[in-house]
Order: C-alpha cells, then sequence, then structure tokens
C-alpha cells in the first residue's frame, strides 16, 4: 500500500497512546526524562483539542523506582517489582500530571488488574469509570496495578494491557511508542532489513517477522506488539508502532516519520460488532416495542423504556439476544444490568431509574457501541 494511503493521526476519533518505560525513564541519569515527556505532552495537548479523546497506558513504574532506590539490574523478585512500582508509580503519576497540566488538561490515574478487563462485570465498571473522565474531557493514565498484581493475575506487558482498553473503550487508534520504529522483515542489524509500513492483516509470515525483530529492552518485543495488534485489529481499532526516541513523538508520525500501521480487516465499527456478536454466548433475551426496534436500527442505544419481556438468567455484562414484538431476533448485545434489575426497570423511564434502583447506573439497557443490529 502507498504511504498515502496510511491513516493519519488526526483521522481518529479516540486514540490510546501507549509509553514504553525506556522512553521514559533513563536508568543512568537516574530519573524520568521530563524534557521528552512535555515534548509528548505538547503532542497529546494538540490531539486533545477539537474534542478528541485521548488515554494513555504509561509503563515506567518499576523503571524509575529502580533509578531512583538504585536498584541492581536484573530480575527483581515478586514482592520487590510489587515494592518497587508502589514508589516509581506515584512519581510517575505525578510527572503526568504535571505535563498535562501545563496545558490545562486534567490527568486521571487509572490502575487496573487483569480482572478488570476480562470479567464482563468489572469491565463494564472499569469501562464507565474511563468514561466518565473522557466526559469530563480529562486524560486517563492507565497502568496495571503492579502492585497488587501477582504473577498468576497479571496482562504481563503494557503492550497487550493498552490493546484491552483501547478495546474495551472502542477506541479506533492505538499508538505504541517504544525504541523501535516498526515492524522489520529481517533483523534490523543484518543491513538489509526494510521496514514494513502497513499491514492490512497479520499473517503467519508477518508474525515470522516479529521474532527477528530487534526487541527493546523492557518486556513487551516485538512478539507481544503483534499480539497487541491482533486484539486490536480484530475488535476494529487500527494499531501504528512508532519511535518514541525523538521529541514530539506523535507530531512525527504526523509528519510522516517511519512507522508500522496494522490495519482492521473492515470498517472499525464493523469489525467491533462482529467480535460482539461473534464471540458471545447470549444469556438470555429481551423483547421490544416497535419504537425501540426503530431507535435501534438507526443506530441509538436500547432504553429501558423500549423493552417489554425479559426472559434468561443473565448478569451485567452478558451477551443477551434483542427480539422484536413479533419475535424475530433484531440484534445482539452486552446488557447493562443483572436479570433482577433489568425486570423491575423495564418499560420505565430513564428518570425512574434512580428512584426504582437506588443507584444511578447506565441509563441504556444496552448502549449502542456494545449492540449488534441485524447481524443475525
Ligand atoms: N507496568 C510496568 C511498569 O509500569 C511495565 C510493563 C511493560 O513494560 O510492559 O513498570
Amino acid at each position: 500500500m502507498p504511504a498515502s494511503l496510511t491513516p493519519t493521526l488526526t483521522s481518529f476519533r479516540r486514540i490510546v497512546v501507549k509509553v514504553g518505560s525506556s522512553l521514559l525513564v533513563d536508568q543512568s541519569a537516574g530519573g524520568l526524562k521530563r524534557d521528552w515527556l512535555d515534548t509528548l505532552a505538547a503532542d497529546i495537548a494538540a490531539l486533545h483539542k477539537d474534542k478528541r479523546d485521548v488515554l494513555v497506558v504509561s509503563s515506567g513504574a518499576i523503571a524509575l523506582a529502580r533509578a531512583v532506590m538504585k536498584l541492581p539490574s536484573g530480575v527483581l523478585k515478586l514482592e520487590e517489582a510489587q515494592a518497587a512500582a508502589a514508589i516509581g508509580q506515584i512519581a510517575l503519576a505525578r510527572s503526568w500530571s504535571e505535563s498535562l497540566g501545563a496545558h490545562g488538561i486534567a490527568a486521571g490515574q487509572v490502575l487496573l488488574t487483569l480482572g478488570d478487563t476480562e470479567e464482563r462485570r468489572r469491565y463494564l465498571n472499569a469501562r464507565s469509570t474511563i468514561d466518565k473522565l473522557l466526559e469530563w474531557h480529562s486524560v486517563p493514565v492507565i497502568n496495571e496495578n503492579d502492585t497488587v498484581a501477582t504473577s498468576e493475575i497479571r496482562y504481563g506487558d503494557n503492550d497487550r494491557l493498552a490493546a484491552r482498553v483501547a478495546t474495551m473503550m472502542s477506541a479506533d487508534l492505538l499508538v505504541l511508542l517504544s525504541d523501535v520504529d516498526g515492524l522489520y522483515d529481517k533483523p534490523p542489524s543484518s543491513g538489509d532489513a526494510r521496514l514494513v509500513p502497513v499491514v492490512p492483516r497479520i499473517t503467519p509470515e508477518i508474525e515470522a517477522m516479529a521474532g527477528v525483530s530487534e526487541s527493546e529492552t523492557s518486556r513487551g518485543g516485538m512478539l507481544t506488539k503483534i499480539e497487541a495488534a491482533k486484539i486490536a485489529t480484530t475488535a476494529g481499532t487500527h494499531m501504528v508502532i512508532a519511535s518514541g526516541r525523538v521529541p514530539h513523538p506523535l507530531q512525527a508520525i504526523v509528519n510522516g516519520a517511519p512507522c508500522t500501521w496494522f490495519l482492521t480487516p473492515a470498517n472499525p465499527v464493523t469489525a467491533r460488532k462482529k467480535w460482539i456478536a461473534g464471540s458471545l454466548e447470549p444469556r438470555g433475551a429481551l423483547t421490544i416495542d416497535e419504537g425501540a426496534v426503530k431507535a435501534l436500527r438507526i443506530g441509538k442505544s436500547l432504553l429501558p423504556a423500549g423493552v417489554i419481556k425479559i426472559e434468561g438468567a443473565f448478569g451485567r455484562g452478558d451477551a443477551v439476544i434483542v427480539r422484536g414484538p413479533d419475535g424475530a431476533e433484531v440484534g445482539r448485545g452486552l446488557i447493562a444490568y443483572d436479570v433482577e434489575d433489568a425486570e423491575k426497570i423495564k418499560g420505565r423511564s430513564s428518570a425512574d431509574v434512580l428512584l426504582i434502583l437506588g443507584y444511578t447506573g447506565r441509563t441504556e439497557m444496552i448502549h449502542r457501541d456494545d449492540l449488534v443490529v441485524g447481524g443475525h
């Protein structure tokens, strides 16, 4: 694909930027590369204008603690890594807060463990919180909660964490900034290696190239980046790997710096909806009225008011079938309420939901991002 056909950053509306540890922390100089971070924050501020959402997944907690505490190099024991993360994370979050704050942007720290994206109920909670941060036009600064995550329940690397966050938040672009500028067809040291500018689909050949690309010093090498690309593109999120070894690394991508784009197989919305439709077992069914059917067909969310009947035994976040008044399937989606609560609020106006349940959940029974209409 000619370079002119590659997307540009500004054509996306919700962007997750993942920053690798080696970019942020200089072990020999004993701390955080604040000048570089300030240039990245300036780029984020530029993208963040015009109602674009930006989320950051920042590594560097453990690396920063190593530098600050002068810990010996080499593998840390679990409890050492957890303690190091506690010290590093607080400094990391403060730096992000100050750098973004200089542009009038509030940073919101979010520390996730594996269950927050992999268990559907917790997933909905994490998503609502991050949604609220975005609604407030702040920039979530996300990392794994390394201080409590033990080896069995870790993402382990922030490339995959960033991909899960991107898909959870329906981002349309994931930018992986690292110390390599993309995927090479041969080991970069071999002399005639060429950067692959666009990967339309992840084939076994592409995976083989990841095996040969020289990887960075921190946890995620090229293999985890390809894993991240698979997660992201299958769910409808484009991904780009680019070097963060330059000041203003996002601006550099816009200006045509070498990088590798991984494209989604179809347009992002279609691909994500396919993923919802294809990967989940329905646990119940909702029958909705004609007005709600019409609303769904033009892309709206399903509100409690339009629901006539509820069947099945589902929990918040489970997949359910949505049927029209004649019983024909209209679509499928992830429901925002447990069956007991859904039963209580069916047919009621969104304003009544608080009174009935005693808490405000989502106003939608099924949010439109979680709904596939007409796919079956
Ligand atoms: N969560 C780790 C940290 O902040 C980094 C993991 C990674 O490098 O992928 O130190």
